[in-house]
């Protein structure tokens, strides 16, 4: 298996000892069966995209298939190869981009990440994915930051590990011995907030957990795309209706006040859009509720404000 992963991802030996493989496999083994294989396929490009269609036909060499066929579904007159739906704009709208990105700053947020290396990170991530670029980290500033030898290097490795497999939950090392070191120097403040699971292990299991769902939902709205006629199955159709709510949603997120946005946002969108139906429907329903109950309290303020003014 290492070899047929250093040869089919040209990693030498050194590059695939780069990678934080313990963290890989962690995530993997606490994945609920269905959703394992989901991610597997992911990560081995084995799903059935136009790249995976191509290698068909030429293995039976019968020029069936027009090459239209391997064109990106979504029309965006791009070539469909294995990773191509994650940068595809038409998949990616501004909107829904902007949606994923404020959901990963969130998570980052939530989990005590170090200001430097979250900053680093969506920057780095928002270049690949919309500009296919490898960082230049000219073009953020973290000269006087004490942690800048480390960060660089990381991002280096990274680059060289290939920022396509960030996504497929290969990351660098030295991400999570970062957020080690500044795990260590919160808990030496008596006033800090952190949690018992707050260490390496959990950040890192925890970060491929994040960039994989994001994955997996670009990879969703391209094969609804796709497969606009299955939209009528009844669970796709819900799941459907269930993500354009949950859209509305977190899209809204900022009129809710700090309990109830505490009670109900407490999942990141990338979360959320992964829940299954039912945990959808539920979730929906309580925000829908908490948000009509809010609505009618603002107008009975605003009347009482009228009534005293009357008086
Ligand atoms: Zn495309």
């Amino acid at each position: 298996m290492i070899n047929y992963l250093m040869r089919r991802n040209d990693w030498t030996k050194e590059i695939f000892d780069s990678i934080d493989w313990d963290a890989h496999e962690s995530y993997l083994t606490k994945l609920p069966y269905l959703k394992a294989v989901k991610v597997i396929k992911y990560i081995h490009d084995w799903q059935n995209t136009g790249a995976q269609k191509k290698l068909f036909d030429s293995k039976r060499d019968e020029p069936e298939h027009q090459p239209h066929e391997y064109q990106c579904p979504m029309k965006c007159g791009s070539r469909e190869t294995a990773q191509h739906f994650l940068r595809c704009e038409k998949v990616n709208t501004t909107a829904e981009m902007k949606r994923v990105l404020d959901s990963l700053r969130k998570w980052f947020h939530r989990a005590n990440t170090n200001q430097v290396l979250t900053t680093t990170i969506m920057y780095c991530i928002t270049s690949w994915l919309q500009f296919g670029e490898q960082p230049n980290m000219t073009r953020i500033n973290i000269d006087d930051e004490s942690n800048k030898d480390q960060i660089i290097r990381a991002v280096e490795a990274q680059s060289v590990i290939g920022w396509d497999q960030f996504f497929k939950g290969r990351i660098s090392k030295y991400w999570g011995d970062i957020q080690q070191s500044h795990y260590d120097k919160e808990r030496s403040s008596p006033s800090h907030n952190l949690k018992k699971y707050h260490d390496q292990a959990w950040w890192t299991t925890n970060i491929i957990k994040q960039v994989v769902y994001i994955a997996l939902n670009a990879w969703q709205i391209r094969n609804d795309k796709l497969h606009e006629d299955k939209k009528k199955n009844t669970y796709n159709a819900e799941r459907i209706r269930l993500h354009t709510e949950v859209q509305k949603w977190y899209d809204c997120e900022g009129e809710f006040g700090d309990k109830d946005h505490h009670r109900q946002f407490s999942k990141t969108y990338i979360d959320s859009k992964n829940s299954t139906n039912a945990a959808l429907k539920i979730w929906t329903r309580a925000v829908h509720s908490t948000h009509t109950y809010m609505k009618k309290q603002e107008t009975y303020q605003n009347q009482a404000r009228i009534t005293t003014f009357a008086h």
